[in-house]
């Protein structure tokens, strides 16, 4: 344990100006007040608020820090009031002990359905001034260190579950890298024991087999970049189990297949460096495509900066290697902390943390404790990203977010004209994943649409109902056009010309809101053509028979005289087709075409051989017609239908993937040479990429 006069020293030897009788009376105060009360391991209480404060100083942390990591549990448990701390050392570290003293009462709360509440006040009691959470945090790292001590294995298991999905996600989402590796490890150790010995037994091994594998590479690296002319150091170390353990569980592989488990780090003199050496690396290994990382150019949200990449050493084994200045790395392993450090003269930042405003925000956004639990406690920011703008605007968004989701996020707008995009000024396609930090920059075009295929990656909920919305407009708009071409078709047949006022008044007859409404109507063959005309021009339908009546002429020769029959559904045989019939007992017969898949479920039904009676004509065809996405095309389509004198009885979307779109069309003929002419027309169109009877 540290001494009074060391701890004393430790700040003095970082800020000179440092309240020493006050720094005294703090720690003489908690090693009264916790008096005789004693820790698991025996140990005096006070002992643990001393090494916190020692783990402070560790960060050059500011007196007021300090001190409150001396106090911050003498609220919590001993006689001492917030009153009494104000009273002895001033508001701002009575304020301080207050935060912290405020997370340890969530902390003990039981979880039920106000968590979400209490997710809020643990955000807002760390907001009000971070260096709470930092006290907080190396309360939380010297209790892991010192958590073998306690007996009960469920209480430490709980300790060790609530450091896995709290603390360390929270030391990382301050960038406080070293405190998050530890009590992962801590925690993984407890959680997952039988999975951490076989780890630290494999890994090990693997160092008495390859003995000094680690310092050798580490050697290489430095020569080969030493002979470039670059002034560096170069620390080896294996990845920790629990980092091990996790790639383990998500890519499903056993320990033999983890190729990576070593990880260098070159720290250099200038950024300039970091690149070149980056360079040199790549040219003298073979790296690993997909795994360079520049957070140099691009930090991560919580300030951390380097260059990252994957390198193969002799062909089999792969490394990982963090390239960065000094300076930086000071800055990585210690976060938000190191802004925080003593800095003579110098400014620190505003203890106010945007991002745990925003936190606080989506805690007061979702009302139902249920859904935010869901996310399971910090899982909501681990969750998050963000991502900016060129200019510099800030967007939060779910992780997984893509250039899409970013895009309708900034402006419904730019969501539905985007054609591309540019992530940290590289064309990436709209898919692409955002990281933290990346700067985005939407390419759109002027009519550009949203396009139905993105609903396979986005992730936002805005996005989804504005590419929904678009896409159902756009169809209605391209059947609206065959509509259209159908109309003129009808219009032609009429004796008097069709002008814009008897267009209207049939929009009125037959109760539709608009134009476009009416051509869909005709387009999707909800309208029958005399239905159309008689609205046009009252009376002129008369005298021009139902087409379906005219052309229709089905007989069926094998069946007992007055034993009605139907098409069938399923294949829709048409006149040409070989058929056969399939009788179920008290029902009419039904017509299948002889490869219609729908036989095989006939057996109970007796079969009946059938063949089309002469001059039979007119019957549904089903063809699916595969389009490309572009203007036009449906339109062409219908086109086709008509000058083959093919009535289109249904028409349907059913698929819809970039770039094409699928129908499925109901098509009248007069019979199989009639449908077989169509398909071919289709086929031969510029507008169909596929085309085939069903
Ligand atoms: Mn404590």
């Amino acid at each position: 344990m540290l001494r009074q006069y060391e701890l004393v020293e430790r700040v003095k030897s970082y800020d000179p100006d440092a309240d020493e009788a006050l720094l005294n009376r703090a720690y003489v105060y908690t090693v009264q007040k916790h008096g005789s009360q004693k820790r698991a391991s025996g140990d005096p209480y006070f002992s643990h608020p001393v090494e916190v404060a020692g783990l402070m100083t560790d960060l050059k942390l500011d007196q007021d820090t300090v001190m409150t990591a001396l106090l911050h549990d003498t609220v919590e448990d001993t006689l001492a009031t917030i009153e009494d701390i104000e009273a002895k050392f001033g508001p701002d570290v009575a304020k301080l002990v207050d935060g912290v003293t405020k997370l340890s009462k969530l902390e003990q709360m039981p979880e039920n359905d106000r968590a979400a509440e209490n997710l809020r006040k643990f955000f807002l009691a760390m907001s009000e001034d971070i260096r709470v959470l930092l006290v907080k945090l190396a309360d939380r790292l010297h209790n892991m260190r010192t958590l073998h001590f306690i007996k009960s294995p469920d209480k430490r298991r709980r300790i060790a579950r609530e450091t896995m999905d709290i603390y360390a996600p929270l030391a990382e989402r301050v960038g406080m890298y070293e405190y998050m590796r530890e009590m992962q490890l801590l925690a993984f150790e407890q959680l997952e024991p039988e999975a951490y010995a076989t780890i630290t037994g494999r890994l090990a091994q693997i160092r008495s087999q390859e003995g000094g594998q680690v310092d050798a590479i580490a050697l290489a690296i430095k020569q080969a970049l030493a002979e470039a002319g670059l002034n560096v150091e170069v620390w080896g170390r294996e990845k920790h189990p629990y980092s091990i353990w996790k790639k383990m569980a998500e890519r499903h592989v056993s320990f033999e297949q983890i190729t990576d488990i070593m990880a260098f780090r070159v720290l250099c003199d200038s950024a300039e460096d970091c690149y070149r050496a980056l360079g040199v690396l790549h040219t003298t290994w073979q790296f690993i495509p997909g795994r360079y990382k520049d957070y140099i150019s691009t930090p991560k949200s919580n300030g951390y900066r380097s260059l990252h990449t994957a390198l193969i050493y002799e062909n089999s084994m792969r490394m990982e290697v963090q390239i960065r200045t000094r300076e930086m790395h000071e800055t990585n392993e210690f976060g938000l902390a190191a802004h925080w450090a003593y800095k003579q003269g110098g400014v620190r930042p505003d203890g106010q943390v945007g991002w745990l405003r925003d936190l606080i925000e989506i805690v007061d956004q979702s009302h139902d404790a249920e859904e935010l639990l869901e996310h399971t406690k910090m899982a909501i920011y681990q969750d998050r990203i963000f991502a900016f703008t060129p200019k510099g605007a800030l967007h939060q968004l779910p992780k997984g977010a893509t250039p899409v989701d970013f895009a309708f996020a900034v402006h419904s707008e730019l969501g539905a004209q985007a054609v591309g995009a540019k992530i940290n000024g590289r064309h990436m396609p709209l898919r692409t994943e955002l990281h933290n930090g990346d700067v985005v920059e939407i390419i759109k075009r002027r009519h550009a649409e949203p396009q139905l295929s993105w609903l396979g990656f986005v992730v936002t909920g805005k996005a989804r109902a504005a590419i929904r919305r678009a896409v159902r407009q756009k169809e209605h708009a391209e059947i609206a056009a065959i509509g259209q071409k159908l109309f003129e078709a009808i219009a032609d047949r009429l004796p008097a010309k069709i002008g814009k006022k008897a267009i209207r008044a049939a929009v009125q007859r037959l109760g539709f809101e608009d134009e476009e409404d009416l051509m869909y109507a005709i387009g999707s063959a909800k309208l029958k053509d005399r239905e159309v005309m008689e609205a046009l021009v009252p009376g002129s339908a008369a005298g021009v028979p139902e087409p379906a009546q005219q052309e229709r002429a089905i007989s069926i020769r094998g069946l007992t005289p007055g034993v009605g029959f139907t098409l069938a559904e399923c294949c829709h045989p048409v006149p040409g087709d070989r058929i056969v019939g399939l009788r179920h007992p008290g029902e009419v017969v039904e017509v299948h075409t002889i490869d219609c898949l729908e036989l095989a479920n006939g057996i109970d039904a007796d079969w009946v051989d059938l063949q089309w009676g002469e001059r039979s004509h007119g019957a549904t065809g089903r063809v699916r017609v595969v389009l490309y996405n572009r203007p036009g095309t449906l339109a062409e389509v219908a086109g086709i239908f008509a000058k083959n004198h093919a009535n289109v009885m249904n028409l349907e979307m059913t698929q819809h993937d970039d770039p094409f779109h699928t129908y499925e069309v109901d098509l009248e003929v007069q019979d199989l040479a009639h449908l077989t002419r169509i398909v071919s027309a289709l086929r031969a169109s510029d507008a169909a990429a596929e085309a085939a009877r069903l």
